[in-house]
């Protein structure tokens, strides 16, 4: 392993420059070279390829989204992308590549490592929808800034007496909603994975105002009801309660990441190089009880990710 190069692909996340940085930082203390490929899979098919060195990522631990950009690309997902990517990686002599992405990334690098290059991916999703690994970079940065939301609005949800809809990201995985929902001390949490009854929402609502509770929050995950205005408007019909719809968008991926995810991108970053040098490929690097693990990106793919039963449960029993 002489020269390692590193990309971003999929949605950005806050974290993944502290990860480039750890990589970068980590191969050359290593004496390895590295080369930063841009825009992801489709910059390694175009051969947007740059050196690396010690101040390229200098001045980054502490920004949102990636210094090396991210990109789709459908091109990459095709036989003749797959193989232009294998001329690019043997043109710029790269012996071993880190990708930091989510689920499609992820699907990426093991087309790769089955084509025989030594691939290692570290996940960098705000969703925290890959089960193999309990956090990826990102999630919990994105959960700060959803309880920051939930804070701001809960004093003037009180002020008005309102309920407010708090719309967050995570279409097919509940976690946002969920961490920062029981962080928020929301009062209902509605995720993908778990049916919810509009009523019951409206009953817990009427149960609060009842007992003098002025503020009423409900997280909502992106996509679990067709028409986040409709079901608004459902709840202030249903209940009595003026009802405002906050819907938070892309703020939720950007920002300054927490310590936590730029602790865990620098432990990712450095153990992604760790394992090049061992001569391992096609792992996944994950996070299980405090402990940094790999696992093959195959068996990572398999894994199916579930909600955390007992956490909605809890939410739910706080915030009777
Ligand atoms: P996020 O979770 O933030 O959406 P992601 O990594 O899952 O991130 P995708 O858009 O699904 O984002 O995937 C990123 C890129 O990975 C795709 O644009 C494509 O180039 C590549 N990719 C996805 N699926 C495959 C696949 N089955 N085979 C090869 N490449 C893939």
């Amino acid at each position: 392993m002489k020269k390692i190069g590193v990309l971003t692909s999929g949605g950005d996340a806050p974290g993944m420059n502290a990860a480039i940085r750890a990589v970068v930082r980590k191969a050359i203390y290593h004496n390895l070279q590295v080369v930063g490929i841009k825009r992801g899979y489709e910059g390694l098919i175009q051969g947007n390829i740059e050196d690396m060195n010690l101040s390229s990522v200098a001045d980054i631990i502490h920004k949102g989204g990636t210094m090396l950009r991210t990109a789709r690309s459908d091109e990459f997902m095709t036989d003749a992308g797959l193989e232009k990517a294998i001329n690019v990686i043997s043109v710029f002599k790269i012996d071993g590549i880190v990708v930091i992405g989510g689920d499609g990334s992820f699907k990426g690098a093991q087309r790769l490592n089955e084509a025989g290059i030594p691939v290692i991916g570290i996940p960098g999703t705000i969703d925290n929808d890959m089960a193999y690994t309990d956090y990826s970079i990102g999630f919990n940065t994105a959960i700060n800034t959803v309880l920051y939301a939930i804070s701001n609005i809960r004093d003037t949800s009180t002020s008005h007496g309102r309920a407010n809809i708090i719309e967050v990201m995570g279409r097919d995985c509940g976690d946002i909603a969920l961490y920062a929902g029981l962080a928020g001390g929301a009062e209902s949490i509605i995720v993908p994975e778990v049916d919810f009854s509009i009523d019951e929402i409206c009953r817990r609502l009427i149960q609060g105002r009842n007992r003098g509770k002025l503020h009423s929050i409900i997280i909502l995950a992106e996509g679990v009801v067709e028409n986040s205005y409709e079901f608004a408007k459902e709840i202030e019909k249903k209940s009595g309660a003026e009802t405002r719809l906050t819907i938070l968008g892309h703020i939720q991926r950007g920002g300054s990441p927490t310590a936590f995810d730029r602790i865990l991108a620098s432990s990712m970053g450095a153990r992604a190089v760790e394992l090049l040098m061992e001569g391992k490929k096609g792992k996944a690097i994950g996070i299980r009880g405090n402990q940094i693990y790999d696992v093959d990106i195959k068996e990572a793919l398999s894994c199916q990710k579930k909600i955390n039963q007992d956490m909605y449960e809890l939410a739910k029993i706080l915030s009777i």
